[in-house]
């Protein structure tokens, strides 16, 4: 699969595998952390988080940009409008 639409480039050079990249731009984010090497765990809500550093074991971790995207049956969905993409109008 090319990683080029319409005249822009994914910017996910390496992680071909997931459908979803998130672009940081600095916007707030809520988000619950588990750090990967000790297992100590806590909660940020924060501005700019490109990286985050454990408390428990001093290791700083770089935020990915791959985001998982789980099928989800329609009229099950209780959330917010979904956005729309792709298609003639994507983006
Ligand atoms: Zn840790």
């Amino acid at each position: 699969m090319s990683n080029k639409r319409k005249g822009t480039t994914w910017a996910a050079p390496n992680e071909p595998d997931a459908p979803i990249f998130i672009q940081w731009k600095g916007t707030n984010v809520c988000m619950d952390v588990r750090c990967p090497k000790c297992g100590d765990h806590g909660h940020i809500d924060g501005d700019f988080v490109y990286a985050v550093e454990c408390r428990g074991c001093g290791t700083l971790w770089k935020l990915g940009q791959a985001v998982s995207m789980v099928e989800f049956p329609r009229d099950a969905w209780g959330g917010c409008d979904p956005w729309p993409f792709g298609g003639e109008e994507g983006t």
